[in-house]
């Protein structure tokens, strides 16, 4: 009798590094797990796809996403799911706000974040000592974070502060993010960068948009850079290819409460206060993050500025400070033995409209600047062996059935598949409950915001190497 599965892919070009294979594979899913691979499978199933000329690849996994209250939690989700993205480390938190959204707003993605290290927010000054620290990441924890983010160039704390984050999470296995600066250096440069490396100290990192620290030297920034981490292989890397930063649009007190918005306005030629910051919205230089169709996009002008007043501020924006050179070399530079400099292709996205890694990345395979193989690894195997994710970033029999499917004609995602279950086709999402990724200290509030839990073991993520 023939057998009867879940979910059959018929006919797609199977590119899974992990298990060294780029050949024409039928893929049956049962359980929301891959069950047979083969260049024939026998039987039929509740769903079929024929994806005779397209890719298959193990799901899209984003490591550096925003999704919280402040940042797109509502929207994010679709956008991702649309973009085909079946994981994302969210990368701030506030962690309730993610926790909930990720709830009630989700499109059945494997979803974790990390709760942010802030004055006046998590903590009560920018020095604080250990065991305020160790309380904010047993708080965090609870509430479903996997561990804690440093906001260095938005918030920055000490160096000595900023050193001891990572070192209670390191003590604990936590995992950490360190967005470089600090109060003694602050960004954008290189040196805060390298600041960072120093203050890790051998221990565990991700450093997020490595591309962000070169903005301003090109592509002899993103050298810098790149012989940096190379000589701290502890620390684990991603970069983006949007032209456009993301941050806050909220003013306080008359002026932007981010260093960074400050910095971006003050780089159009305006003011960095409250009032340059309208100047600069209808004079088309912000762009500010507005809803449109259950979706967040870039507007500025009078759209932009009536946006941004009708939400008091509440939202984010971003400023077109990325130059094209170090973006693409940072994604495409390789050592000696063939790895990557930078390991992984990500998009600071999430509800900041940048889920371009397919959009983006895409046109580096069309290039030949990366072989989709190459594409394959840096935006889904190496971001599963980061995040401590065995069963994701690779489709042998047993992996989940988390899956994304390529359109090479038109460089986009037209299928998505999460847990066995179909997320997204043709542009189409499905709403459903994320999957919320957390330890065994997370799985009551993740259950409590009506999701199933993933749970980890801390460490799991961050290998050392090297
Ligand atoms: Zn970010």
């Amino acid at each position: 009798m023939a057998e009867k599965f879940d979910v059959l892919l018929r006919n797609g070009t199977l590119v899974d590094p992990k298990n060294g294979i780029e050949a024409q594979r039928d893929i049956a899913i049962s359980g929301g797990k891959v069950v047979m691979v083969a260049e024939t499978i026998e039987g039929s199933a509740e769903r079929e796809h024929d994806l005779t000329g397209k890719v298959v690849m193990p799901g899209i996994i984003d490591t550096h996403v925003h999704i919280s209250r402040w940042v797109g939690g509502k929207e994010g989700h679709k956008m991702m799911a649309k973009a085909g993205v079946t994981t994302a480390l969210d990368m701030a938190g506030p962690i309730e706000g993610v926790v909930e959204l990720a709830g009630s707003h989700g499109a059945g993605l494997n979803i974790a974040s990390i709760n942010y290290v802030r004055p006046g927010h998590t903590v009560d000054t920018a020095n604080p000592l250990e065991d305020e620290l160790k309380d904010v990441l047993a708080k965090s924890q609870r509430a479903g974070a996997i561990g804690l983010k440093i906001l260095g160039g938005h918030f920055p704390l000490t160096k000595d502060a900023s050193a001891r984050v990572m070192k209670v999470c390191a003590d604990t296995g936590a995992y950490v993010a360190f967005h470089a600066g600090t109060l003694e250096t602050p960004p954008p440069a290189p040196a805060t960068m390298a600041e960072a490396c120093e203050l890790a100290e051998g221990r565990p990192l991700h450093m997020p948009h490595v591309n962000s620290y070169c903005r301003n030297e090109g592509v002899m920034g993103g050298e810098e850079v790149m012989d940096k981490l190379a000589e701290h292989p502890h620390i684990w890397s991603e970069s983006y290819l949007a032209p456009f930063n993301g941050t806050s649009a909220l003013c306080s007190n008359g002026v932007p409460e981010s260093n960074a918005t400050k910095r971006g306005v003050a780089l159009g030629g305006f003011e960095p206060t409250q009032a340059g910051m309208e100047e600069s919205i209808l004079g088309g230089w912000t762009h500010i993050h507005a809803v449109v169709d259950g979706e967040i996009v870039l507007a500025t002008g009078q759209e932009g500025y009536d946006f941004w007043k009708s939400v008091e501020m509440q939202t984010g924006c971003s400023f077109m400070v990325n130059p094209p050179e170090p973006r693409m070399h940072l994604v495409t530079k390789k050592k000696k033995d063939g790895s990557f400099f930078i390991d992984c292709l990500a998009t600071d996205g999430g509800g900041i409209p940048r889920n371009d890694i397919v959009q983006r990345g895409l046109p580096l395979v069309r290039m030949t600047a990366l072989t989709i193989s190459e594409f394959v690894m840096k935006s889904s195997w190496t971001p599963a062996v980061m995040l401590g994710l065995r069963d994701k970033g690779h489709l042998a029999v047993g992996a989940d059935a988390d899956v994304t499917v390529l359109d090479m004609e038109k460089l986009e995602p037209v299928l998505a598949y999460s847990n066995g279950k179909r997320i997204m086709e043709n542009g189409v999402v499905f709403p459903m409950p994320s999957r919320f990724i957390t330890t065994s200290e997370g799985v009551a509030a993740v259950k409590a915001a009506g999701m199933e839990a993933l749970v980890l073991e801390p460490g799991t993520w961050l290998p050392a190497r090297g």
